[in-house]
């Protein structure tokens, strides 16, 4: 059984508005002691519309932000004289539908905002609402706002409720924990990726104390994650211009056995060359030798991948003849495949070409960890189909399930089938495939 289809159909159904139960865990890291006391709002919760019409004329709201001067202050927040009520998502909602005056749509989910408040404590926002003078209430897109990187719903939430009262919520569990009941979630992929929306919100709207603190945060994470994780972290420093954490992150990757390929096709402007400078060694006269008869097998690898990249399956097959001491596996082409393309050019490499299907990489990772790390439930089943090993071990430890479960959020593995949005349904979809063969079961 060669190949494996799955359909997916997105669900209609809005996304539940989070309640403030989501919230209740405490981290001392997340509260900043800036805040000395809280407002409290009154009004009624806010609920997603059905249906959202959205202006496009944004365009020039964009620019502005992203040529807007580094040096633009912030207005420092002044903390409310009222209440010491804990606040929550639901006062968020509260504060937002009292003050009904404009929306953000994160996510396709519009969130009412407060005008005055956010114009006040943000110069970015400030500015951005002196820019639309159309009549009638006002909306934004998120995505249209941001010049770089992404922030997501819960994220944004979470740093609009700093906004409104200077106090940082602890993340929300289901969004910063992974599924994996043995992490200790202090430096997996959800956690890593909350951090990292918050830190682009901070960076972008410019406030200084949350830049600060989520820089301290990814740092301490840049320390313990797989390297693999570092990434993200990495690619959001270099866009912040948190040069520290930039530093910090290239060494990481230099000093690891991450490789080349991952480095040039995942990392932005300069920084695969000064990974590459940070890990070049002074070499004897043989090493180099050896190093430029390598060059001439990278140089026809490189090729071989660029084709790949344009589903030039034939030419491939050209390539190989061109050194016949080249072997496809010696390629990684499959690992290539796995990581960049389709799954129908993963289907179509593995039906074309005879693979060392557990072959493991320089990183000693199979392609089936490669596919966990992408979370493509049809790659996987190709590899599953062709005998991919469900058990093996990366060299850390990790099987394919450990992986993928690493990379999902309790949210996306906890929703239920019908409110899932497409990567929900791919992130547990993979999850299920790989235990299922785990049993033994998966092709019967
Ligand atoms: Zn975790």
């Amino acid at each position: 059984m060669n190949e494996f289809y799955f359909t997916y159909e997105p669900s209609s159904a809005p996304v539940a508005f989070p309640s403030s139960s989501s919230f209740t865990s405490s981290s001392d890291e997340f509260t900043d002691s800036i805040s000395q006391s809280i407002s409290s709002f009154s009004g009624s919760e806010a609920k997603p519309s059905q249906n959202i019409s959205i202006s496009s004329s944004h365009a020039s709201n964009r620019l502005s932000i992203q040529h807007r001067s580094t040096s633009s202050s912030v207005s420092e927040a002044r903390p409310s004289q009222n209440t010491s009520t804990a606040f929550s998502y639901a006062s968020i909602s509260e504060v937002s539908l009292d003050n009904d005056d404009a929306e953000i749509v994160i996510e396709g989910i519009p969130v009412g905002i407060n005008l005055g408040i956010l114009a006040e404590r943000s110069k970015i926002f400030h500015d951005l609402f002196k820019l639309k003078e159309l009549p009638g209430k006002k909306k934004y897109l998120l995505n249209d706002l941001i010049p770089f990187g992404k922030i997501g719903y819960e994220a944004f939430l979470v740093f609009l409720s700093y906004l409104y009262t200077e106090k940082l919520n602890p993340p929300p569990l289901e969004i910063s924990t992974c599924v994996d009941s043995e992490c200790a979630h202090d430096a997996c992929g959800p956690a890593i990726d909350f951090a990292v929306d918050l830190l682009y919100a901070s960076a972008i709207f410019k406030v200084p104390k949350l830049v600060a603190l989520f820089q301290r945060r990814l740092s301490s994470f840049a320390y313990r994650a797989y390297v693999e994780d570092v990434i993200p972290i990495l690619v959001a420093a270099f866009h912040c211009d948190s040069d520290e954490l930039e530093n910090q992150c290239i060494q990481r990757i230099a000093s690891s056995n991450l490789d080349n390929i991952s480095i040039q096709k995942m990392l932005p402007g300069d920084l695969p060359k000064i990974i590459e400078f940070y890990r070049k060694e002074p070499m004897s006269d043989a090493q180099q030798i050896s190093v430029a008869m390598d060059s001439l097998h990278e140089k026809i690898i490189r090729r071989i991948h660029k084709a790949l990249d344009f589903d030039d399956v034939e030419l491939v097959h050209l390539l190989l003849l061109e050194d016949l001491d080249l072997t496809i596996d010696d390629t990684k082409a499959l690992h290539y495949a796995v990581a960049y393309c389709d799954r129908k050019l993963v289907c179509e490499v593995l039906n074309c070409f005879s693979f060392d299907i557990n072959l493991r990489n320089s990183q000693g990772f199979t392609a089936l960890h490669i596919a966990a790390m992408r979370k493509e439930p049809s790659i996987i089943m190709y590899l599953l189909g062709k005998g991919a090993c469900v058990s093996d071990l990366t060299l850390d430890g990790r099987s394919a399930i450990t992986i993928c479960k690493r990379l999902t959020r309790q949210k996306n593995y906890q929703s239920k089938i019908e409110q899932c949005q497409e990567t929900t349904y791919k992130d547990r979809l993979c999850i299920d495939i790989l235990e299922r063969a785990m049993q033994g079961n998966v092709l019967s």
